[in-house]
């Protein structure tokens, strides 16, 4: 089997409400998203979607995407999208680094070997069974009241783990945030605190040393030597997220002790071959991990709701739901939804979800063997 075509098309998914992270220092209205359909010569289409959240949150863009694919595609066609591994090699060659870039074609070549082997994802990711995955919320920065309030409305659609937004204000501001949520938590309810790299090292340790709260706290500073230097000084979990970007990037974390966990985002790392890689590691070394993507419609959502029902539970903390924040839909009732705060992949063979051209309109690319449309 060959890849003989692969077309893409872009689309803003607006947020239903306006997103702060780092205490208003960064705010997000809409998502720039780029998803792409892989049909082969045998007539097996397979569907990915790659989607930064906005431009400012990593190095990584929408646009940045669809340039990077202008120069994939034509080193991707005619190659075997079953055989991941080596695809992957392919485009590392054609295009070095930029991982954001590769995860929708990567994803969608995991659409086409699911179906082929007639196997759900979850399944050839290394799961028994499609085990059910904890959802969180995620609680953009406030005041602790106007916290707490988007809390409460997130326990009642069912989500018992949060991620709250902190950072970016004063030392006494984070303080009290962190105090008075963790404190009207309600039981069995559990959260992370997303400092969003906001803090330098000398807050993060005057912070998290002046707090009661030992709940885990996620990625305080900008760099992971930072990030290290705290999580040698506190007694609060470390989860690290922006700063990991290669599986060279993780085993440094682990080397200098920098975290307790990782949050796994395909779009992040350049795909479900590399975040798989990178879950396997986690779970060697024994961390525990979010798996989730970095953002996009419920098809990016499913494609790592895939990877994170088939990793052990004991390494599986909870998983957002990016799809949760738009405004559309454009994959209607499709793939990996909040049911009461818990979401299971489908079991249909590959990913399980596919769009319809009509939502999509005209692709800005199609890209075929010696010729673009
Ligand atoms: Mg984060």
């Amino acid at each position: 089997m060959k890849i003989s075509r692969i077309t893409v098309w872009q689309m803003d998914l607006p947020l239903s409400e306006p997103y702060w992270l780092s205490g208003g220092r960064l705010k997000f209205e809409r998502l720039d998203s780029t998803f792409v359909r892989i049909d082969t010569d045998e007539g097996v289409s397979g569907w990915g979607e790659g989607c930064p959240w906005g431009n400012t949150y990593l190095p990584a863009h929408g646009s940045g995407i669809r340039a990077g694919l202008e120069l994939l595609a034509p080193a991707v066609i005619g190659h075997d999208p079953c055989a991941l591994d080596a695809l992957n090699r392919v485009m590392d060659t054609a295009l070095p680094g930029h991982p954001y870039v590769k995860s929708a074609i990567d994803i969608a070549c995991w659409d086409i070997l699911g179906q082929v082997a007639g196997l759900p994802l979850w399944k050839l990711l290394g799961g028994a069974e499609a085990q059910p995955v904890l959802v969180n919320s995620s609680i953009s920065t406030g005041t602790p009241d106007e916290m707490l309030a988007l809390i409460r409305k997130a326990s009642a659609k069912g989500y018992k783990v949060h991620s709250a937004k902190v950072g970016g204000s004063d030392v006494a501001t984070d303080i009290e945030r962190i105090e008075a949520i963790s404190a009207g938590l309600s039981d069995g309810e559990s959260v992370t605190f997303d400092v969003n790299r906001a803090w330098t090292p000398g807050v993060a340790v005057q912070v998290l040393n002046s707090v009661v709260a030992r709940d885990w706290v996620e990625q305080p500073c900008e760099t992971l030597e930072q990030c290290a230097h705290v999580a040698g000084r506190v007694a609060n979990p470390i989860m690290l997220d922006e700063s990991l970007h290669t599986f060279g990037d993780h085993l440094d974390a682990w080397k200098r002790r920098a975290c307790e966990g990782v949050k796994v985002k395909p779009n992040r790392v350049g795909g479900l071959t590399k975040a798989r890689q990178i879950r396997d590691f986690g779970v060697s070394v024994g961390w525990q991990m979010h798996i989730e993507d970095v953002g996009g419609s419920a098809l990016a959502d499913t494609a790592a709701i895939h990877l994170a029902s088939s990793t052990p539970d004991a390494h599986r903390l909870a998983s957002w739901l990016c799809h949760y924040h738009l405004s559309i839909d454009p994959v209607p009732g499709q793939g990996a939804r909040n049911v009461d705060g818990i979401t299971t992949p489908p079991s249909a063979p590959g990913l399980g979800v596919s769009l319809d051209e009509n939502i999509l309109g005209t692709p800005i690319a199609v890209y075929e063997r010696g010729h673009t449309l």
